[in-house]
């Protein structure tokens, strides 16, 4: 048996096994959300790690090196974002061949350190590591948000209620759309897709906000909305219905590929936008308190769908209400004929 026979979920299942049961009580969450949470004195230390490999998920020569860094800790802070709470420190680990042009490596700090001073997040060390392809390893901590309770108050996987509308926090489908004029040479027709897929904006703002107003459901869009509703529902042991006809469109991918931008924005990955589902008054509040942090008058949160109940999983439907199938589901890293 090879690990591709297995898929990422498969292995990490196996993974999990292997480990077995963490010792102590200061594990607040382990495998199997947007990052762990563990107890750290009075307070909860959020920690997430992600990886880029030359070739898998930045194309060598087509993407500037100073977005590799920004987007290699752009995913990790996505993933803090995802569990409702700020980023602080992160360790960086870089494989890299040893003919690799210095000002390739300078290019990539500049776009790591652009990154992490507008996140504010400093990066306290890592290591670096001779290897025939380039790697960009970051791992990142981040404080979670501690209600009177003295709790960590995060946004779960697993806190989707039956009844819950199901929403997300941007325009959704130009990373896949900046990825797909990357590959057939029309980078230069459309930079702002190029730019969205380089160089995401990860939503700290609406993860934190959202835990203030009381949403405790959440995560964040890596793989693509249908797939990762997918992981929200397995988690959480529910149905979601999502409307295809509802998933807010970025206008750019809708003028590039007008007849594939709904379903690109329904799977595509990589727009770090985040889902978050709750009652409908609570995400009400949550847009409106958006509206005020970022002074602008015009919706912040989509509703795209519901949580409801039988089979656990994603049913797609279109405006009359027929199920759609979407044939691309997302990422999955090691099986064949993944996105790359
Ligand atoms: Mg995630």
């Amino acid at each position: 048996v090879e690990v591709r026979d297995l898929g990422e979920f498969g292995l990490i299942d196996r993974l999990q096994k292997a480990l077995g049961r963490p010792p102590g009580d200061r594990l607040v969450v382990g495998i199997g959300d947007d990052a762990a949470v563990w107890r750290s004195g009075d307070g909860f230390t959020i920690a997430t790690t992600d990886t880029m490999v030359e070739g898998v998920h930045f194309l060598p020569g087509k993407v500037a090196w100073k977005d590799v860094g920004w987007k290699a800790l752009a995913a990790n802070i996505s993933d803090v974002a995802a569990m409702g709470g700020t980023p602080a420190f992160a360790l960086v680990t870089l494989c890299l061949p040893p003919d690799t042009p210095v000002e390739h490596v300078d290019a990539m700090y500049a776009g790591l350190a652009e990154c992490a001073e507008t996140y504010g997040i400093t990066v306290a060390g890592g290591d670096i590591v001779s290897a025939r392809e380039i790697t960009v390893t970051v791992a990142l901590t981040g404080d979670a948000i501690v209600g009177p309770d003295r709790k960590p108050h995060l946004l779960r996987r697993s806190a989707a209620r039956v009844g819950d509308d199901v929403a997300v926090t941007g325009p959704l489908g130009a990373s896949a759309g900046g990825l797909r004029v990357l590959k057939e040479g029309l980078a230069a027709q459309h930079p702002s897709l190029v730019e969205s897929h380089a160089r995401p904006w990860p939503r700290v703002d609406a993860g934190t906000i959202g835990v203030r107003a009381g949403i405790t459901c959440g995560m964040d869009i890596s793989d693509g909305l249908a797939q990762d509703l997918g992981h929200i529902c397995r988690a959480s042991s529910v149905r979601a219905e999502l409307y295809l006809d509802r998933i807010p469109i970025d206008n750019n991918l809708t003028l590039a590929y007008p007849a594939d931008a709904a379903s690109m924005a329904a799977a595509g990955g990589e727009d770090y936008e985040l889902i978050l589902t709750g009652d409908a008054a609570t995400l009400a509040a949550v847009d409106q308190a958006l509206r005020r942090h970022l002074d602008l008058d015009f919706p912040q949160l989509h509703t795209v769908g519901r949580i409801t109940t039988g089979h656990v999983g994603v049913v797609i439907l279109d405006a009359t209400g027929a199920e759609v199938d979407l044939t691309s589901r997302g990422w999955d890293h090691l099986r064949p004929g993944s996105h790359s």
